[in-house]
């Protein structure tokens, strides 16, 4: 552990806002049998010393049902699961923690599963990064970017940042958000234009979103439609050979349920 980084964490808890199903077989190459998946929307709440409540994703909300005609085909290649009682903001109450407790938020892309519950939490810091931003006003519906959930009212909220920087992870980008080394947001190009991670070398973790869906996937081959889907599929292949090649760190994604186990743990 580096000099000066020990103890600004003080608490770090994962909350599942959401899920939706996905059949292994028809992801990845490797698996030859049919094998529903549940890819629960996971949300990292990072507690500092000075910095207080961090919020890493929304998860996902009832506005995932309410885009029209776009809601319906999400929903019908990825049939989703969101009850009143999977929102960020009502788990988050039940352990006494208000929307004005949190002190600011890190998007890591702007995919429905991590952004629904943006919608609720006015006033509140968000973070991300400079080329999501870019996609807010330019953002297409193939690229999975649904205006709906990021309302014109938050464009006052969001600060753009660039994760270019020299990294404790020496493959990786980042940049120090706080200024501490304590919560580095981290380059993950592939999957979406501009997706970020958030690694807190204090307690070892690195939350990489969707740069892969599982740790267990790390070195599994995606099918053509998945392939599809990811912003830019050769940085993908090359950000899971990066993540693949680290030691000694816990890699966490959005949706491995496997991960979430070993989260538990700390
Ligand atoms: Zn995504």
């Amino acid at each position: 552990m580096q000099n000066g980084i020990e103890n600004k964490i003080t608490n770090i808890k994962f909350y599942n806002c959401g899920y939706c199903m996905n059949d292994l077989k028809r992801m990845y190459k490797e698996i030859k049998k049919h094998e529903k998946m549940i890819f629960q929307a996971r949300v990292m709440l990072i507690e500092h010393k000075t910095y207080g409540k961090i919020l890493v994703d929304t998860g996902y909300s009832h506005r995932i049902y309410e885009n029209g005609l776009t809601s319906k085909l999400y929903h019908l290649i990825n049939p989703t699961t969101y009850r009143k009682k999977d929102h960020i903001l009502y788990q988050l109450r039940k352990d006494g923690i208000k929307h004005n407790d949190i002190s600011m938020i890190i998007l890591t892309h702007l995919h429905p599963d991590h952004i629904g519950g943006l919608g609720d939490m006015k006033n509140t810091k968000i973070i991300m990064s400079h080329k999501c931003r870019e996609r807010i006003t330019g953002a297409r519906y193939k690229e999975l970017v649904f205006p709906n959930q990021i309302g014109k009212s938050m464009e006052n909220q969001i600060i753009p940042v660039h994760v270019n920087h020299k990294s404790p992870l020496k493959d990786f980008n980042g940049m120090d958000l706080l200024g501490d080394g304590s919560v580095w947001l981290m380059d993950l190009e592939g999957h979406a234009y501009g997706q970020i991670g958030v690694y807190i070398p204090e307690k070892k973790i690195f939350y990489v979103a969707d740069a892969v869906w599982g740790i267990n996937y790390l070195k599994y081959r995606l099918r053509l439609i998945p392939r599809l889907i990811q912003n830019d599929y050769n940085a993908y292949v090359k950000t899971v050979k990066k993540l693949s090649a680290l030691k000694g760190v816990a890699i966490i994604s959005t949706h491995g349920e496997e991960v979430y186990k070993d989260a538990q743990k700390i």
